[in-house]
């Protein structure tokens, strides 16, 4: 098992790729500390995490809020006794024409992804550094890369991430705390099951490998960063999208 005895932390974790990620780190011997806005999924993605014989922590928190997120950051340094590996997978889309965009769309998106992700990130910080150890791992989007028509802010939050990535990677090197950024494609989850079906279609027409990512796809690839085969891998951003975007 490539994950015994680590502790990690994942937000957003009650669903879609978050879940995916907490189950394939239990899998691998993680025990794991689950962050959602929704405490129901959250808490039935701890449910399967226990049946898979780990321990497991299930927290509302929404990672906007910075001193919820520091609290709960201690409840679980309170339980485990530290923080191996953080996973800033919370998301969400607000999709509309740059033209139509309204501030509270553009806030939104920005709070959530981006803000969000710089949130936890500092919080994990102060024990990382104690530690000597750590694996970040923040879920951008090849979107963040490309850019995309109807997502401005979405677009702008992953770009962000992603040179917020480099800064963390740069910043925290020297004590042996790596920092990665996962561009997913596009992968099979609610947040892509409510685009209208043209627009599935286009995306789909555009995936050289012929199907849409599955949230495992991408979970795959957050084992391998978080795991000892990764050690010598900082700063950079893994894509993992089918084809669709080639350097
Ligand atoms: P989902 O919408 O299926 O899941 C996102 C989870 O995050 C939900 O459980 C959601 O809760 C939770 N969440 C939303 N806001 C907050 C918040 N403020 N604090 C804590 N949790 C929150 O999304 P995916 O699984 O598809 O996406 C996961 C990540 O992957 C996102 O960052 C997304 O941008 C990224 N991604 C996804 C792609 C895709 O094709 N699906 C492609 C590229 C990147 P609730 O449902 O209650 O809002």
């Amino acid at each position: 098992m490539r994950l015994q005895n680590r502790v990690a932390l994942i937000t957003g974790a009650g669903r879609g790729i978050g879940r995916e990620i907490a189950l394939a780190f239990a899998k691998e011997g993680a025990d794991v500390a689950i962050w959602d806005v929704n405490f129901q999924d959250a808490q039935n993605t701890a449910k399967d995490i226990e049946a898979l014989g780990r321990n497991s922590l299930v927290d509302k928190v929404d990672v906007t809020d910075f001193s919820a997120v520091e609290n709960s950051v201690n409840k679980i340094l309170d339980k485990f006794k530290k923080i191996d590996i953080l996973v800033n997978n919370a998301g969400i889309t607000r999709d509309t024409l740059l033209m139509r965009m309204s501030e509270e769309e553009w806030d939104a998106v920005i709070k959530v992804n981006l803000k969000g992700t710089f949130n936890c990130t500092k919080a994990v910080t102060r024990p990382m550094l104690k530690q000597k150890y750590g694996r970040i791992i923040n879920i951008a989007s090849i979107i963040g890369i490309m850019g995309n028509v109807g997502q401005a802010n979405y677009a702008a939050s992953k770009a962000g991430i992603i040179a917020l990535t480099k800064t963390t990677a740069k910043e925290l090197a020297s004590r042996n705390i790596t920092a990665n950024a996962v561009a997913p494609g596009y992968i099979d989850t609610e947040m892509t099951q409510k685009l209208p079906e043209d627009i599935r279609e286009k995306m789909l027409s555009m995936i050289p490998l012929g199907r849409m990512g599955k949230p495992q796809d991408v979970a795959n690839v957050c084992v391998f960063l978080a795991s000892t085969d990764a050690d010598y891998i900082t700063g950079q951003v893994i894509v993992v999208d089918g084809g669709m975007v080639m350097a």
